[in-house]
């Protein structure tokens, strides 16, 4: 039901938003995207779009990361969301997809001296992870891909072919997500999520080297927890078996939105039900 998508510097009937084969982006991933998402208030009859400019801040960090010049700022693409929003009208939480990518027609492994371009458009979106309330987990067998090799901290196409593997290795196995070590064998992330962990009275999380994606949503979770709930956040390494003895756990990410984990590895992770730390945040 989507009607529209800002591509090629207008708003276009989505059926007319279309690239060529030969587009760079689609043979060596050389794409960014953001994810963000809008809730709808029947109340107030609005749509709210959850942190808009930190969401088009970062997705011109992860442009930056792929030598991307882009003719829009941060409030360019914000202002195009929005009145791409409008002109859809969705009376339904929704999802807003910026996607920056190489549109050079060219055969050539690089990503200087490429044409670039953005599209944006929007759908409408529920729930990401069916068990929000109760999430089994597994640990991948696959690693996270290290900031030398692939950075992390910009949401890059081709390296969202890593959180694929994961993710359907995750549910052909029955699980709902996965949880993934980097090479080290620390935990890094979820598939598409970040990951708080409950021990002992402290939010503890990965720090944003371990090659993690700079989530929003955790950043805004870090934030409240202290200001708002008096919770200590500690960002450091974590353990694999701090899974298994931990309070509490959960994914948090426009996605997932904040979704307990109640079992690791077929474990239970502390009561085996959602915690209060998890159900206050
Ligand atoms: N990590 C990865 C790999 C993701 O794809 C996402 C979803 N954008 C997140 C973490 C969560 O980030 P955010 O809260 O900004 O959506």
């Amino acid at each position: 039901s989507t009607k529209y998508a800002f591509f090629e510097g207008q708003i276009v009937p989505i059926a007319e938003a279309k690239v060529s084969v030969m587009t760079h982006a689609l043979h060596y991933g050389t794409a960014c995207f953001g994810g963000i998402r809008g809730y709808w208030s029947t109340d107030d009859q609005q749509l709210y779009v959850f942190r808009l400019l930190d969401h088009t801040a970062r997705f011109l960090q992860s442009c930056r990361l792929l030598l991307m010049n882009l003719p829009y700022s941060q409030q360019d693409l914000a202002d195009i969301a929005l009145r791409l929003l409008r002109q859809e009208n969705f009376r339904h939480d929704t999802y807003v997809r910026p996607l920056g990518y190489k549109s050079a027609l060219k055969v050539g492994v690089m990503l200087h001296g490429l044409a670039d371009d953005v599209t944006i458009f929007a759908l409408p979106f529920g729930r990401y992870v069916e068990n929000e309330e109760g999430a089994s987990v597994c640990t991948s067998a696959w690693r996270r891909f290290d900031d030398n090799a692939i950075p992390a901290r910009g949401k890059l196409a081709g390296a969202y072919v890593n959180s694929s593997l994961v993710k359907s290795e995750a549910l052909m196995n029955g699980f709902d997500e996965a949880i993934v070590l980097d090479h080290h064998g620390h935990v890094s992330e979820g598939s598409a999520a970040n990951i708080i962990m409950v021990r002992n009275g402290q939010l503890i999380t990965p720090p944003v080297t371990a090659n993690i994606l700079e989530g929003i949503t955790r950043r805004t979770i870090m934030e409240l927890a202290e200001a708002e709930l008096g919770i200590p956040v500690v960002e450091r390494d974590i353990d694999r078996t701090e899974l298994y003895v931990c309070d509490e756990l959960f994914f948090c990410g426009t996605g997932v939105q904040v979704a307990a984990i109640v079992k690791v590895d077929h474990r239970p992770v502390g009561a085996g039900t959602m915690g209060p730390v998890t159900q206050a945040i």
